[in-house]
């Protein structure tokens, strides 16, 4: 089945009660069975049903298997957000002494969790791209995982999904990769041997920025030991899915990150047309790039598929003609890129990504704050640095927006070169 069938196609279960071509609302805290004997099957995993939605609920369910068939994975647990959903993702397997190796281009929130961790006693390393010279020195007993994002927000850096995983692989060490700025539609990462897949649906797959959420899909194709993951023992009898038994019925029930049915009901919704977004998201934010580089007052466009970009190879293989929707602008100073930002009409100046509409930030003064220059630079953030999540409108109002503001700059706060 093609992806854009598959949207709408793929694991579709509708409402069998009803016809209803959306799996409704179960806006139901618990569900009551007909027997003790139906509920302990339950409980012990030996019946289908719901019990308790922190637990699992049918809108929910509807949502994981949806996203299951996309990312091309053997299960997914949908949680209250993508931050949950890298919280759980690394506390299934971690325990106190635990070391894990991560890009640096990672989403600002991410290393603000890896910071939580080491209180407890959890450390994560940080490389600039996943090569051996790279990894070989850091890796010792303790180092558990691999992280990446398969595009770094908002580095713009690509992973070589298929190359990273080799080598993360040959130490024996699962990929972790948060797919949240790619999304399936551009890259299968399992295919290309990624173990786990995040995603914040918060952004693309919900498209329309209603609902906080994310998602964590297994590939059931890592080997879990009971000596490099003690804390995976008890599950490693359910084989293949060790690793969703223990999130489902240990790491995401107990913490308690469960997603509201309402939200998992709008993510189906917004992932009937995640094709048709993303495709256009894509060739906006290309052409607004192409339009932009090379003009007078900005110092450096970003965007995977101009030539200009050191990963522009990567991103071709990988992923064709679609660089993916985000773009970062340089305009040489902080004062610059406020007066662009505030000068903008259409788009909005907002801490998100992957919405319907273009939306603006300042990463430097907003996500970045709480970082050191020095973390901030190694993320791909400078003060005089704007990111835009390109929209689906028509892209010529988009273009006409941006000049404007690019010629009040120019003309207001003129630089000399
Ligand atoms: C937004 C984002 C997250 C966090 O997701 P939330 O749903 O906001 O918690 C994680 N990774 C990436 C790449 C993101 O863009």
């Amino acid at each position: 089945m093609n992806f854009e069938t598959a949207l709408l196609h793929g694991d579709f279960d509708g409402d069998k009660n009803t016809g209803a071509t959306l799996t409704p609302i179960y806006q139901s805290s618990a569900f009551g069975q007909e027997s003790a004997e139906k509920i302990e099957k339950i409980f012990h995993n030996q019946a289908a049903g719901f019990a308790y939605s922190r637990i699992s609920n049918p809108t929910v369910a509807a949502f994981e298997k949806r996203i299951t068939f996309l990312e091309n994975g053997l299960a997914s647990v949908a949680v209250s957000s993508g931050m949950a959903a890298i919280t759980a993702a690394f506390l299934n397997i971690l325990k106190t002494g635990d070391e894990i190796i991560s890009k640096s281009s990672v989403f600002g929130g991410t290393i603000d969790l890896f910071r939580d961790l080491e209180n407890f006693g959890i450390k994560t390393h940080y490389v600039t791209d996943i090569t051996e010279e790279e990894l070989k020195p850091l890796i010792n007993e303790n180092t558990k995982a691999v992280f990446a994002e398969t595009i770094g927000n908002p580095k713009l850096d690509v992973t070589d999904v298929e190359t990273a995983a080799k080598l993360v692989h040959s130490y024996g060490l699962p990929l972790i990769l948060d797919n949240t700025t790619a999304t399936a539609f551009m890259i299968k990462g399992i295919d290309l041997g990624a173990d786990i897949i995040i995603n914040s649906s918060s952004k693309y797959i919900n498209g329309s920025s209603n609902s906080v959420s994310g998602i964590i899909t297994d590939s059931g194709n890592f080997k879990w030991s009971a000596e490099k993951y003690p804390v995976m023992k008890e599950y490693l009898k359910f084989g293949k899915f060790a690793y969703t038994a223990k999130l489902r019925n240990d790491t995401y029930r107990n913490i308690g990150c469960c997603l509201s049915p309402i939200n998992a009901f709008f993510n189906t919704l917004g992932l009937e047309t995640l094709g048709l977004r993303m495709e256009r998201h894509c060739s906006n934010a290309l052409r607004l790039a192409e339009i932009l580089e090379p003009k007078k007052g900005i110092k450096e466009v970003n965007y995977p598929l101009l030539i200009t970009s050191p990963y522009y190879d990567t991103a071709k293989k990988q992923f064709g003609k679609n660089g993916g929707g985000i773009l970062t602008i340089r305009l040489y100073t902080k004062e610059r890129a406020f007066a662009f930002i505030n000068k903008l009409k259409y788009a909005i100046n907002i801490t998100n990504i992957g919405d319907t509409k273009t939306l603006v930030i300042h990463p430097f003064s907003t996500i970045y704050a709480h970082s050191t220059a020095e973390e901030a630079e190694k993320a791909g953030v400078y003060d005089d640095m704007i990111r835009v999540s390109v929209g689906i409108e028509d892209i010529r109002d988009i273009i006409d927006d941006f000049l404007q503001a690019l010629e009040y700059i120019n003309k207001e706060l003129p630089i000399d070169i």
